[in-house]
């Protein structure tokens, strides 16, 4: 018998959960969709909705209703939601208006700061908002009851359960092995060629990216792929809104990064709808959702059965532009590695040391190891030792990515954490059914997506990351996993030796 504050509260979550999904769906038509002068009365709408939603999420009655059921017995379902709404209603209310204001104030100026700095290439005139990003990110903490550690905090928030010495320990082991893998693969003899396919047609790519990732399982009929610059996944598994964007000279862009936002979207939509809006039908964390996208993308998509399938149709489509492309040049294009400075450029294989540069210069910048005035050439010192590369220039290094400009630190880890659950998954699924890779060759995605389903989508929130882990794989959280399978698809393929 749930107790009966209990089916009050759901309600309440339901209703504000519900709100964040009209904010969704104008945020996905404003990238999409939007006339060009449209703006102001979008972003008008927008900070209605977002003043609507707070006050629902405020609502002192969920506090009080919190507070009830969390003297009284609760069954284990319930435990969970009431977890979770505890900790987003805290996050909600604690911190004073006066902060709040001030911080959004601070977010726009940086942004503006950060764009200005990034186009004159002049990380000094950006220092001070960066400064002033982490003294609000120390105080937002101090609020929340985190003072002590304010970095753990940050994480926390992306990836719950995670924090930061944990994360060091995990990196430094995947460090250790991919350095040296990298370094090699630069080295080998074997170049991948990326300019192989010119002047692919945005429509063939479409009718292609279609069929990709309908096979794979995206549900059409509750979910839609449009153009937008930046590409992304929003919505809830009722409505998941994929964007994409179109390469001409390189169709793999466009489908890499469709099936990436596909992995996404298939997490959306396994999550159970009958509980929306509640911690049993949200995914577990930043890092899980990441695993579900890198596992499609990767693991699936950039391996030979999914080739021997797709490629058929591949060279139907652009016969012309694969005429004087062999297999195997298609392949190798599909798994190029060649280290880049910048992150949203690199591969597979090095995009790992990307995060860990910023992870450990996060790191010492919260423990005060790192002055922002230090930030610049620290970066150029990370960059050659993790990369073997260095920045010529701010644009190169620090000033590369919008995400401090926001204030939003501890999010980058979720990325290379998402890497390692999807190879340390994709191990499990394969040792428990060995024939995966000839139905991927066939066509068959299926059993691969029902044992997601039921082992990672269906649980909600449940379990977090690493209690996911453990649970699924019967191992805890471990960077072998992926090690193990940079190794075996990238080792032989660039002729490197162990
Ligand atoms: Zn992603």
């Amino acid at each position: 018998m749930p107790a009966p504050a209990y089916p009050d509260l759901v309600n309440k979550l339901q209703r504000a959960h519900l709100l964040g999904t009209v904010s969704d769906v104008l945020g996905w038509d404003e990238q999409v969709n939007l006339p060009p002068d449209s703006g102001d009365q979008r972003a008008a709408q927008l900070t209605l909705l977002a003043e609507l939603s707070h006050t629902t999420a405020t609502d002192p009655a969920i506090g009080q209703l919190l507070t009830a059921l969390e003297a009284g017995p609760l069954g284990a379902e319930e435990r969970v939601v009431v977890r979770q709404a505890r900790r987003d209603y805290d996050r909600a209310t604690k911190l004073p208006a006066d902060f709040v204001r001030e911080k959004a104030g601070h977010c726009s100026r940086a942004y503006h700061a950060w764009a200005d700095a990034r186009a004159r290439d002049d990380f000094a005139a950006y220092a001070p908002f960066l400064e002033k990003h982490l003294e609000l990110a120390k105080r937002e903490a101090a609020y929340l009851g985190h003072g002590a550690a304010p970095y753990d905090y940050y994480i926390d928030l992306s990836d719950p359960g995670m924090n930061a010495a944990r994360i060091e320990t995990l990196f430094t082991e995947l460090k250790a092995g991919l350095v040296p893998l990298v370094r090699k693969i630069a080295a080998s003899p074997v170049k991948a060629r990326r300019d192989l396919l010119q002047g692919c047609p945005v429509a063939q790519q479409d009718i292609f990216l279609r069929e990709v990732t309908g096979k794979l399982g995206f549900d059409y009929r509750r979910g839609r792929i449009d153009v937008s610059v930046h590409p992304f996944c929003s919505g809830t598994g009722s409505d998941t809104r994929m964007t994409t964007r179109f390469d001409v000279n390189d169709p793999l862009k466009a489908l890499f990064g469709s099936i990436h936002e596909t992995g996404h979207g298939l997490y959306e939509q396994g999550l159970p709808r009958e509980h929306a809006g509640t911690a049993l039908g949200i995914h577990a964390g930043m890092g899980v959702h990441e695993s579900q996208s890198r596992l499609w993308e990767n693991q699936v998509a950039r391996g030979r059965p999914f080739w021997k399938h797709f490629e058929p149709r591949f060279r139907e489509l652009f016969p012309s532009q694969t005429a004087d492309v062999s297999a195997e040049q298609l392949y190798l294009a599909i798994n190029a590695v060649k280290p880049t400075l910048i992150r949203v450029d690199a591969d597979e294989v090095t995009y790992n040391l990307h995060i860990i540069l910023r992870f450990e210069l996060e790191q010492r910048l919260f423990r005060g190891e790192l002055d922002v005035a230090g930030l610049s050439a620290a970066w150029k010192q990370a960059s050659r030792d993790l990369l073997g590369l260095e920045p010529a220039n701010n644009r190169e290094g620090v000033l590369q990515d919008i995400h401090w400009s926001g204030g939003a630190f501890g999010y980058f880890p979720s990325y290379c954490l998402g890497n390692m659950l999807a190879a340390q998954l994709w191990y499990r699924a394969l040792g428990l059914m060995p024939d995966l890779e000839q139905d991927f060759a066939r066509g068959d995605f299926s059993k691969l997506l029902g044992w997601l389903r039921r082992e990672v989508h269906a649980r909600g929130r449940r379990l977090l990351l690493l209690d996911l882990a453990r649970e699924v794989t019967g191992e805890d959280l471990t960077p072998k996993y992926l090690l193990r399978y940079l190794h075996e698809r990238y080792a032989t393929l660039y002729h490197v030796r162990p």
